[in-house]
């Protein structure tokens, strides 16, 4: 796997003399889901913008695995999306982008009993092709990951993640700065010097640009790391953490922790040290990995929903739908339509731990919204999160 880090000249937009344009699309956040938006508006024809205050792929996009892989549990909507995710994405990375993203089988092993049960309940409802057998890597594995209930598929991936984040946003216009605030003035958003017609909020779990008191995101600290080692991985492995192929150089990467509770924002300091003991050891239950020296160290923020499934559509205007005339009671019945929306304003979020699986497949989704009016999944829409506010108002 290539792993370098990719910086590219920025326009600051306090220092741009340029003429301000009027864009179709302009998009805030140029993480995983800003970028995917922004390639497929621009496939569309859409005159895009990125903003970023501090560049492509700074955000936990950066930081990421960026493991491709379905989501191993019984039925279920979450299960059934990122399925039909994982193909996609796969398909749509090894297209267009092959250069970074390496493939290789991707073997789970159940890390409890529940676990366990849950995989089995995979192997029985899946659609996806499973395969008998993992020789390649059988002599690496422990003992305790050999015994576990497994399973294992043709294809999973892993991303370049930094690389892939560039290369789709490298014919997309980019402004560097923070955006505090958003107007709305005779049909065209304004960001600083910069009119769209439309606006994209993908800002991950960074706070929100526009006020959304109906939704709340959780932040998900994590790290991984990159390891030298002289053992040879031949597939994903995904245990009690994931561990990548190794590349042509011998490097294999191994994340990721999953801490709830630090926040970067803050005073506190991460502990570095502790991250790389609790991945080594994970790492440890499932393969034995020979000479290991970590090389690299990424660290960063996941933005979660609170039901767990990625948040894709226009934004509910609170203020304009509250008015005096809606009645908290009957908000059941009232169609997702009768709300009152910011116009053409949007968002792409929540994708957990699944973002570089989920965001092709949310982002030509939202673009087929935005550009030809094709629906979006309702229960995927920030407007879910709106209706079962609207119901405590009271
Ligand atoms: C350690 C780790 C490992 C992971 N592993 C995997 C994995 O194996 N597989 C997988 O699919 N996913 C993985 N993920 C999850 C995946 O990385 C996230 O779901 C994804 O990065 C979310 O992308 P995003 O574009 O929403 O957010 P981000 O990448 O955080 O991007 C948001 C961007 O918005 C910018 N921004 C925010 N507010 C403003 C503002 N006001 N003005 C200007 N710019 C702003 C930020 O600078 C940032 O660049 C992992 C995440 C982490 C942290």
């Amino acid at each position: 796997m290539e792993n370098r880090d990719n910086t590219r000249d920025l326009l600051d937009s306090s220092t741009s003399t340029k003429t301000p344009d009027i864009y179709d699309v302009a998009i805030i956040g140029a993480g995983i889901n800003g970028c995917t938006s922004a390639y497929f508006l621009s496939q569309a024809n859409q005159k895009v913008v990125l903003i970023d205050q501090d560049g492509i792929a700074a955000g936990g996009s950066g930081a990421a695995g960026a493991f491709i892989s379905p989501k191993f549990t019984k039925g279920g909507l979450l299960k059934e999306l990122l399925e039909e995710a994982y193909l996609f994405s796969l398909n749509f990375y090894s297209q267009n982008f092959p250069k970074h993203i390496q493939k290789a089988k991707l073997l789970q092993i159940a890390n409890s009993e529940e676990n366990a049960l849950r995989l089995n309940d995979f192997k029985k409802s899946t659609t996806l092709s499973l395969l008998e057998g993992r020789k390649e890597v059988d002599e690496i594995l422990t003992t305790e990951a050999k015994e576990a209930v497994s399973a294992l598929l043709e294809e999973g991936g892993v991303v370049n993640a930094q690389a892939m984040c560039q290369a789709l946003s490298a014919n997309i216009e980019l402004m560097k700065f923070k955006v505090e605030y958003l107007s709305y003035e005779g049909g065209l958003w304004k960001i600083g010097d910069i009119s769209a017609r439309k606006v994209i909020l993908a800002t991950g779990s960074y706070d929100v640009v526009m006020k959304m008191p109906y939704l709340e995101l959780r932040r998900v600290w994590g790290h991984r790391i990159d390891v030298k080692t002289d053992t040879k991985v031949a597939h994903s492995i995904h245990h009690h953490l994931s561990i990548s192929p190794s590349s042509q150089e011998g490097i294999v990467a191994i994340g990721a922790t999953h801490n709830l509770h630090f926040n970067p924002f803050s005073s506190e300091t991460y502990d570095i040290e502790a991250g790389r003991k609790e991945l080594l050891e994970k790492a440890a239950i499932s393969v034995n990995l020979e000479n290991v020296e970590v090389i690299k160290d990424y660290t960063g923020l996941r933005s979660g929903s609170n039901d767990y499934l990625p948040i894709v559509g226009p934004i509910v205007d609170v203020k304009e739908t509250m008015n005096e005339a809606f009645k908290v009671s009957k908000i059941k019945q009232m169609k997702d339509e009768s709300f009152s929306y910011f116009s053409e304003l949007y968002m792409i979020n929540g994708t957990g731990g699944y973002g570089f699986v989920l965001a092709p497949y949310l982002a030509q989704q939202l673009t087929q919204h935005i550009v030809e009016g094709v629906p979006l999944k309702t229960a995927l829409t920030p407007t879910r999160f709106f209706r079962r506010w609207a119901k405590k108002q009271g």
